[in-house]
């Protein structure tokens, strides 16, 4: 009899992991997921909103892949996990076998209690299903008020400006996303907004969110000033916990999200964690013990297909990495930039005089080994990076190579010698651009 893998989730962590298990085996296997049939990418329900695509086009794979593959589809939502009995039980009562169980269910919104919190025209934005919701309460909305400035909540301020609708963001911090931001970065973006004619309430919390006599959200309440300010929508974006809530009964051991070890395993035998919902018992160096981000979801995928297939594998990420847009400034992460600096780092920080692009470098004040790199509104080539971090590249090597990892279009301005100019003047150095050296970048990026 063949085996038969379950996997609960059909986002990026699940979806690869079957794919990757269908490459190197005959396993029978089985996706679930409550939300839609297909894997779609998450990432782009915006553009979906503001018109860039069709919600198809956010399914990277044909219809047919699934079938074609033996990939068998389930759209149902487990409501509990049986393991001493090796069974799945469904919302609709019925039950589903597994030899092995992948739990790949993701994240949920968060929310804390607030006094309206369910109320209709209050949402989060995460599922398809909100994709609907929005376009529903966005007819005819006279004002939108986003609560949580993270990625999301600017994505979400981003969709509903293009459809001109008035919108004021509530940031608890004094400045945007400044616990993970440097300073300089951070109130880069605050301008950002402001320019988007976001009117962005730094330093402002929510109370609560009040109805009207047909149970609809009217108006939010702000406790620092006491402001009522008037809306229609209500978008909760305070942050995402892993989607758990149904394994609890189970005897899978679980804290914030499903707890494994290095091989994605849980505390019973034959059930395995990935993706945003899974939760390291101890933190991989530097990164938090949960990530929720996409192409972290992948690797765990890739991994733990390995192990499925018997040949067991430990999660090892690799350098940190990170790209996200703050409405049109792209945003790339490298190694570890932290907001404030370690006492053993030196930050060195250009920025255009646009204010619209920026390089930050970080690197030991005693070696100089170059730590980490924040880029906004400039493109830079991932394989190169990764590879100075990973050979712990003296930081004049760096900015010396800064041209190798450029990666905007053709006829784009390039910025390298500015950048370079200033590190010379800040630190009395006479570092010089090197010629790009074709031929290491495409043997890196083949
Ligand atoms: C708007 C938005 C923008 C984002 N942008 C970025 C970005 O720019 N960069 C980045 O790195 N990350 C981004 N993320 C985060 C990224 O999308 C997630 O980290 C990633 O999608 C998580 O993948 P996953 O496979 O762990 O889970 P998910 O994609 O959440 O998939 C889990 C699936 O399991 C299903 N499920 C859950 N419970 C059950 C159950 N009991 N029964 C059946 N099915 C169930 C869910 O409905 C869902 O379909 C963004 C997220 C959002 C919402």
């Amino acid at each position: 009899m063949q085996e038969h893998i379950v996997i609960i989730g059909n986002g990026i962590s699940g979806i690869t992991c079957a794919r990757h298990i269908r490459k190197n085996s005959d396993k029978k296997i089985t996706v679930i997921s409550g939300e839609t049939e297909f894997f779609f990418s998450r990432t782009a329900l915006m553009y979906v909103y503001m018109g860039h695509q069709k919600f198809e086009h956010t399914q990277p794979y044909e219809n047919w892949f699934w079938k074609k593959n033996r990939i068998n589809l389930l759209k149902k939502y487990v409501s509990e996990i049986k393991t001493d009995e090796n069974a799945l039980v469904f919302q609709d009562g019925n039950t589903l076998q597994y030899d092995k169980l992948i739990i790949a269910v993701g994240s949920k919104p968060n929310k804390f209690g607030w006094t309206g919190q369910d109320l209709d025209g209050v949402m989060g934005m995460y599922h398809k299903q909100d994709l609907e919701k929005i376009e529903e309460y966005s007819q005819n909305c006279k004002r939108a008020v986003i609560v949580g400035g993270g990625l999301i909540g600017i994505e979400m301020a981003e969709m509903l400006r293009s459809r001109n609708i008035p919108v004021t963001f509530l940031v608890r911090e004094n400045s945007f996303w400044n616990g993970v931001l440097p300073k300089e970065e951070s109130e880069m973006i605050n301008r950002h907004i402001l320019e988007h004619h976001i009117d962005l309430r730094l330093g402002m919390n929510l109370k609560e969110i009040l109805a009207d006599e047909n149970g609809k959200a009217r108006a939010v309440i702000i406790p620092e000033t006491g402001e009522e300010i008037p809306c229609d929508l209500v978008g909760l974006t305070v942050g995402v916990s892993p989607n758990i809530d149904f394994i609890k009964s189970s005897n899978i051991e679980v804290n914030r999200g499903v707890l494994v070890d290095r091989c994605l395993q849980t505390n019973i035998k034959n059930v395995y964690a990935i993706g945003d919902c899974a939760e390291q018992h101890q933190a991989i160096g530097s990164r938090r013990n949960i990530e929720a981000v996409w192409y972290t979801g992948r690797m765990m995928g890739e991994t733990l297909a390995q192990t499925i297939c018997d040949n067991p594998k430990e999660y090892k990420p690799g350098n940190w990495f990170n790209s996200a847009k703050f409405l049109d400034i792209e945003y790339q992460t490298y190694g570890w930039v932290w907001a404030k600096p370690k006492p053993e780092e030196t930050h060195f920080y250009w920025e255009h005089k646009s204010g619209k692009k920026s390089i930050r470098l970080v690197y030991n004040t005693q070696t100089n080994v170059f730590l980490g790199m924040n880029v906004f509104g400039i493109r830079v080539r991932h394989e190169v990076v990764d590879r100075w971090l990973t050979e712990q590249q003296h930081v004049y090597n760096v900015l010396s190579q800064l041209k190798d990892a450029n990666f905007d279009p053709e006829f784009y301005e390039q910025y390298e010698f500015e950048i370079l100019a200033k590190f010379n003047h800040d630190n009395n150095t006479n570092i010089k651009v090197q010629k790009t050296n074709w031929k290491r970048i495409l043997n890196l990026i083949k």
